[in-house]
């Protein structure tokens, strides 16, 4: 993996996690590996319905749930 970042020949071409579309390794993606920001939102919302979701939610829910407590 670590050789990817250093590369500076052809772009490493991989498929978006989200819709499997070729993504370029380079500038032309800047949210790679996922083609675009959409793709990027959905595996992330897919990540965090899972296992790691009230690791970052419950913080909020509890603000403002509890606003006088
Ligand atoms: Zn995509």
């Amino acid at each position: 993996m670590t050789d990817i970042l250093t590369s500076t020949e052809a772009p490493i071409k991989l498929n978006c996690p989200t819709c499997k579309k070729v993504v370029l390794w380079n500038d032309e993606f800047p949210h790679r590996p996922f083609c675009c920001d959409r793709c990027r939102l959905i595996d992330l919302g897919e990540w965090a319905s899972e296992s790691h979701r009230i690791a970052g939610d419950s913080l909020n829910i509890n603000l403002e749930e509890n606003p006088e407590d």
